[in-house]
């Protein structure tokens, strides 16, 4: 018999008022009784609706069935198939709007939490099993992987168990894309990035930090070098700013900035060699995961009073609606249908204030989204002494630009086949990000797993 209860197995987490203190993981998994429990919630569905809106058609019914009958590495197995970052997505993918958004058991209650159950497998296995990856015959092929986002994690992933010699060049000093210098650790350990980087090295991948590519050697030149097939997945990091006065003072950083410095510089620690200036007031601009990111991370620098001012309503937010509660519960102020016109600085440059003007929603416009217009007469200032803008990112222009056959689109975007992956330039491949712009892990993750398969595909008709 099914459990038929209405509600999902809460998941358990850190008590607000502590993890505002701390840059531990807030959400703390289930336990092996609640994830039984909560697999019991499926109903196996035949037409599996929930598949049908996971960007990779994970088969959730499959796993979720093997979760109920206690066998957590044949259900591993199975999300392994289409997935290769189950840890990290059954963390953050936008499960609201994906998988559990068609959920028959939503129609009536909550859907299954297909996201917890994901995170549940994905650590067990990785606490109870030792994987052994199965030793492959070498191709001689060489591939390079520009960038270590989730995109090029999984790109590489599947090009080594296919037997070829790939290398990734990455230009932070650390692997990891977003997911080590984006999302901060309260919401993905960096030590479940760390495990996946060690796995890659076990397949053979080699990472070369500290190269920028386009600047420290080129696409063509990665071709003398001997790789025969190139990927480029080198993400959409560069900030969008709003255009308006007081953007260059000192204590404006983009979200981006702000989050690299606490995730990857340690800004907290007093020893860190990118420290951000003690924060007591903060503003954030914007209403997406990013935003909520650097408002919660603002928090547990110190900050006494957290602003996010985002220019439509809450219901229009894009940030997924658990970070929006975890965010409120963490006494984040939101200030909603407001829009910032400039910021004010002190006799020093640094900022005092931002001002900003009261919205209204009017029809929809071309994003499908209510169009915010300025109430005249409205504004209002917010004495703050640091402002993050978190308004969207586009992809770096500087493997474009050094690769003039490289197609892009007008936003920045790498022009690709969208079944292969492959770019305007013989044996180029791209995805994630730099392709879609500003996206989501699954979706790179997607990309990366494609591209392996076309480039397999490639090389082997090289002869
Ligand atoms: P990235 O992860 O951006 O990785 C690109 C890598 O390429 C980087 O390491 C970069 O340093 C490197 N690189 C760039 N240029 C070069 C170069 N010239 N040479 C060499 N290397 C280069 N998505 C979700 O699904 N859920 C979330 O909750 C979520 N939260 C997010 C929170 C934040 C703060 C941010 C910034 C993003 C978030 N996203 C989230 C989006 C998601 O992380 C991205 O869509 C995803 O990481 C894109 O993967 P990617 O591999 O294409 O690029
Ligand atoms: Fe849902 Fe994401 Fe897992 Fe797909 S990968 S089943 S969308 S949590
Ligand atoms: Fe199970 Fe919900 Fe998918 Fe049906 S729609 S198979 S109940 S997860």
């Amino acid at each position: 018999m099914p459990n038929m209860s209405f509600r999902k197995n809460k998941m358990p987490v850190q008590e607000p008022s502590l993890r505002s203190k701390n840059f531990d993981e807030v959400a703390l998994g289930y336990t092996l009784e609640q994830a039984v429990d909560e697999a019991g919630r499926c109903l196996n569905c035949k037409n599996k609706p929930c598949v049908s809106m996971c960007p990779v058609a994970i088969d959730i019914p499959g796993f979720i069935a093997k979760i109920r009958e206690k066998k957590f590495k044949e259900a591993y197995e199975i999300i392994r198939q289409n997935s290769s970052l189950p840890a990290v997505c059954g963390r953050v993918c936008p499960q609201e709007v994906q998988c559990e958004s068609r959920c028959v058991r939503g129609i009536k209650g909550e859907p299954v939490a297909i996201g917890f159950l994901e995170r549940f497998v994905a650590d067990w296995c990785d606490e109870n099993l030792k994987q052994v990856e199965k030793v492959v015959e070498k191709t001689g092929r060489k591939v390079a992987i520009v960038g270590s986002g989730p995109a090029g994690l999984s790109c590489a992933g599947d090009l080594a168990k296919r037997g070829h010699e790939v290398t990734i060049f990455e230009a932070l000093h650390a692997p990891g894309g977003v997911l080590t210098y984006g999302i901060p650790e309260f919401r993905l350990p960096k030590k479940i990035v760390e495990k996946e980087m060690e796995n890659l090295k076990k397949l053979g991948v080699e990472v070369k930090t500290n190269v920028v590519v386009g600047c420290s050697v080129t696409v063509d030149e990665l071709f003398s070098q001997g790789f025969e097939a190139i990927f480029i997945s080198s993400g959409a990091g560069l900030p969008r700013f709003m255009n308006i006065p007081g953007e260059n003072l000192n204590g404006v950083y983009s979200a981006n900035e702000f989050l690299t410095r606490i995730n990857l510089m340690k800004a907290y620690k007093p020893d860190s060699q990118t420290p951000i200036k003690r924060v007591k007031r903060v503003a954030v601009v914007g209403g997406g995961n990013v935003a909520m990111d650097a408002a919660r991370a603002a928090k547990r620098l110190g900050a006494r009073d957290v602003y996010v001012i985002y220019r439509r309503s809450e219901n229009e937010m894009p940030a997924r609606k658990e970070e929006i509660q975890h965010a409120k519960e963490e006494g984040i102020i939101f200030k909603t249908l407001c829009n910032p016109t400039r910021i004010h600085g002190d006799s020093l440059n640094f900022v005092d204030k931002i001002i900003c003007s009261r919205m209204q929603l009017k029809e929809p416009d071309e994003s499908g989204r209510r169009r915010p217009v300025e109430k005249k007469g409205s504004e209002f200032e917010i004495c703050v002494d640091c402002v993050i803008i978190s308004i969207g990112t586009s992809p770096n222009p500087l493997i474009r630009r050094s690769t003039p056959d490289l197609e892009a689109n007008s936003c920045g975007g790498l022009v690709v086949d969208p079944q292969t992956g492959l770019t305007s330039k013989k044996a180029v491949y791209a995805g994630g990000d730099v392709v879609t712009g500003a996206a989501t892990v699954i979706l790179a993750m997607g990309a990366g797993k494609n591209a392996a398969r076309a480039i397999d595909k490639y090389l082997a008709e090289l002869g």
